[in-house]
């Protein structure tokens, strides 16, 4: 595979592949940039088809994360790593030492956390043996811990700003929101939700996850092929990326867009189409920087719940301030959020990592 030749580089500074025999550890680092500081994004572990597959899923994310981290205002630069395995089989401690010495040997330019298919207990075991990790247990009102609640929080504000914004309503009583996953992500998104009298629709492939949801909030429990085409105001993508494709947007009825998953559009130009079909789509590294602004907080330190919290409630001004700027120029969401990216990006002074 030529990697500088893949449509997803993107002068990446550094891809490392790491593999470690006696664990089963096959793994990739991608360091988009840092720039704003080391490189800072979650741990995937997935069992991708192949290692081009994961290659390139490593590439988008972890620019993703440097646009996310610079418009969350955290001094993180953007980084991921993905594991290419079974999260639900091929779990060990030493799997994750393993991998936290890969994080370990960048010097502090990688800074690792959880993400799909891997837990805060996960980051436990990394934390043995680097100190590049952040995502772990802490003291009561200490800021950190499970980034998941925090990002369920920024995407239910999001998405109330989103509602605000196109359907002019200020509450949420009655509106109706399809989920996509109720994981760690979407449970608590529909905790939220619910508090405030949404009419819930989800789905998720674990079964377990679906019951607990609907026992404990009253959600209807639809099929996951087809939950983003469920005639509802709202879809909240939060289980995995390239969900909105020319596919599936010609088909779509809701009217917002505002969900926990990383890189929903496919490609650039679905973004466009969604434009095109008069769907609000709030940028998903917008809406869902709530974890990460409670991971640079950990990591940094001297902050608590409280900060993390307040900081999380700025994301409707900062979405609601694209949607605007979007409509004024009649441009799509995401083409505006990422040119404001940039622009951070390209305006900031380096800093020194490691
Ligand atoms: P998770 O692994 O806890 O939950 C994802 C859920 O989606 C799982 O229950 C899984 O079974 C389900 N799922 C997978 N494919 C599905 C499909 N086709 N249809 C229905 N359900 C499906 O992950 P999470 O931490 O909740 O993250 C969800 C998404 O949000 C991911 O894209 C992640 O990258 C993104 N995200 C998470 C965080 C965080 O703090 N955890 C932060 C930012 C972004």
């Amino acid at each position: 595979m030529d990697l500088y030749g893949m449509p997803d580089f993107d002068a990446h500074e550094r891809v490392v592949f790491g593999y470690d025999e006696p664990t089963g550890l096959r793994a990739i680092i991608a360091l988009h940039s840092t720039r704003l500081g080391p490189a800072a994004g979650g741990c995937r572990m997935w069992p991708y088809a192949s290692s081009s597959e994961a290659l390139t899923d490593v590439l988008r994310l972890s620019r993703g994360m440097s646009y996310k981290n610079a418009m969350a205002g955290v001094h993180f630069g953007g980084g991921k790593a993905v594991i290419i395995g079974d999260s639900r089989t091929m779990k060990t401690p030493e799997l994750f030492q393993a991998y936290g010495r890969l994080v370990d040997s960048l010097g502090g330019r990688y800074v690792t956390a959880e993400d799909v298919g891997t837990t805060t207990a996960d980051m436990e075991h990394v934390a043995r043996v680097t100190k590049f990790v952040s995502g772990l247990g802490r003291r009561p009102g200490e800021a950190g811990g499970d980034p998941a609640p925090k990002t369920a929080l920024g995407v239910y504000l999001g998405l109330k700003a989103a509602v605000r914004f196109q359907l002019g309503r200020a509450d949420l009583q009655g509106v109706k929101v399809a989920v996509q996953g109720v994981g760690g992500v979407g449970y608590h998104l529909c905790r939220l939700l619910a508090a405030e009298g949404v009419d819930l629709r989800i789905a998720d492939l674990q079964p377990t996850a679906t019951q607990r949801v609907r026992d404990e909030f009253g959600a209807r429990v639809v099929a996951a092929e087809s939950v983003l085409l469920e005639d509802v105001d709202a879809l909240a993508p939060c289980a995995l990326g390239a969900v909105f494709n020319p596919q599936s947007i010609p088909r779509l009825r809701a009217r917002i867009i505002a969900g926990a998953a990383n890189n929903q559009l496919a490609q650039e130009q679905d973004g466009t189409a969604l434009h095109l079909a008069g769907i609000l789509y709030a940028p998903d590294y917008i809406v869902n920087a709530g974890g990460i602004i409670s991971v640079a907080r950990e990591y940094y330190g001297g902050a608590t719940e409280a900060q993390v919290t307040a900081e999380i409630h700025a994301i409707p001004t900062r979405l609601t301030e694209i949607f605007e700027r979007a409509r004024r120029e009649n441009r799509p969401t995401h083409a505006v959020a990422d040119q404001m990216a940039r622009a951070r990006i390209g305006r900031a002074e380096r800093r020194k990592v490691a």
